[in-house]
Parts: C-alpha cells; structure tokens; sequence
C-alpha cells in the first residue's frame, strides 16, 4: 500500500509556515519522519499535519486580527 522512497505528499514546514515561509520538507524513510533543512523541524506525518493545521489557524487569526483595524 504505502510506497516507500519519497514521501508520499509533500508536506510543508509548519515551523516555516509560521514565519510566512513555505518551504518543503524533505522525508526520512529509515526514521519515518519529515523534516526540513532551513529550521531542524522534524515530525512524523502525524505531527507534521497537526502544526500545519496549527498554523493556518494561528496565520488565519492574524488575517483576521489585522483586518480589524479597519
Ligand atoms: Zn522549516
């Protein structure tokens, strides 16, 4: 069922994202894990999925906050 070798989606950084950067991780098949060269993040697909709905939260809250001020 599940390939091994490339992940099988790329997932963006959620660290990254945070700081409105939207870098690709890379996948580790011997660890199972993500992770990314810029900032040392590194997550299973769990976790990685879990911040990077994190984030868009957070980053839509800010949207929204900064939309207030008008
Ligand atoms: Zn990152």
């Amino acid at each position: 069922m599940s390939q091994s070798g490339k992940g099988r989606l790329n997932y963006r950084c959620p660290s990254c994202f945070m700081r409105d950067l939207d870098i690709d991780m890379f996948y580790d098949k011997d660890r199972d894990e993500y992770y990314c060269l810029r900032c040392q993040y590194t997550g299973n697909e769990k976790d990685v999925l879990e911040k990077n709905e994190m984030a868009r939260f957070r980053y839509r809250n800010m949207l929204k906050r900064i939309t207030t001020f008008d």
